[in-house]
């Protein structure tokens, strides 16, 4: 069954309506026809299990009849916030933010840090890569990007204040930590669901002493190693992801 993004003001009763290009690839692209089965989701945190019931010889509307409503399809119970130095490379950053949201991370907040290299965020590539991802892996929500008022990257500085107002369980991945990923796997297994995580991850030039210090110090960030190689930042960070969440 395949999976649609539905507008949440396009959910009336027991009907919704797909518009546009998602009533398009409905109908052109995967030839669906009244009667077939496809899931909905609201990208805030509801899908629908639905009938196709009929649409127009545009394809540019396709209303269907909501047979389940879904709650937090797909979502895991733990709430996790990914706090990630942002990785320059174009292509990097974009894996990491589709295997983010097939881990079922909630909110990614890409930080400026000592190492960051200066680049443009192509916000509209990264949202269309996010709601892709979200369709094909099926799920309720789509990750939030945490960017400053101005649209802008915070720091991380900002992301850990931010992480512990959230009262938060932070945990800081740093290369030169001691010990492995059972560590990681450990540390989570002692917390329960309710509480919600921030995994760290420094850029492709990593934290500086003061960074992951200041972390630990201020933050009571707790600064993990996944053990003796170095992992690209999107390798531990999904390895990371991999661990916390179910
Ligand atoms: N500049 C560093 C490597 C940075 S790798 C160096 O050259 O040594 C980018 C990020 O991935 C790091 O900041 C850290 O958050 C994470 N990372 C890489 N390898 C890791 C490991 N073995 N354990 C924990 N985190 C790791």
């Amino acid at each position: 069954m395949e999976c649609f993004i539905v507008q949440p003001e396009d959910v009336a009763g027991e009907t919704l309506l797909l518009r546009d290009e998602e009533a398009h690839h409905a109908i052109r692209s995967l030839r669906l026809r009244s009667g077939d089965a496809l899931l909905a989701t609201n990208l805030i945190g509801t899908c629908y299990r639905c009938l196709l019931s009929d649409d127009d010889r545009d394809a540019t509307w396709a209303s269907c009849s909501i047979q389940e409503i879904l709650p937090e399809f797909g979502e895991p119970a733990r709430e996790v916030l990914l706090i990630q130095g942002f990785i320059s490379q174009p292509a990097r950053w974009e894996f990491l933010i589709e295997k983010a949201t097939e881990l079922g991370v909630r909110t990614i907040a890409p930080v400026i840090t000592e190492h960051t290299e200066r680049a443009h965020y192509k916000a509209d590539r990264s949202e269309r890569i996010l709601r892709a991802a979200v369709k094909q892996t099926k799920r309720a929500r789509k990750p939030g990007i945490r960017l400053s008022g101005l649209g802008e990257f915070t720091t991380l500085e900002t992301a850990l204040v931010e992480a512990s107002k959230e009262d938060r369980s932070i945990f800081l991945l740093h290369e030169a930590a001691q010990g492995n990923s059972v560590g990681l796997t450990e540390r989570v297994a002692t917390l329960p669901d309710s509480k919600a995580i921030a995994v760290v991850v420094g850029p492709e030039g990593g934290f500086s002493d003061e960074e992951v210090a200041r972390a630990a110090g201020e933050y009571g960030a707790q600064i993990i190693s996944l053990g003796p190689r170095r992992l690209r930042a999107e390798t531990a960070a999904i390895a990371a992801l991999a661990i916390v969440i179910e």
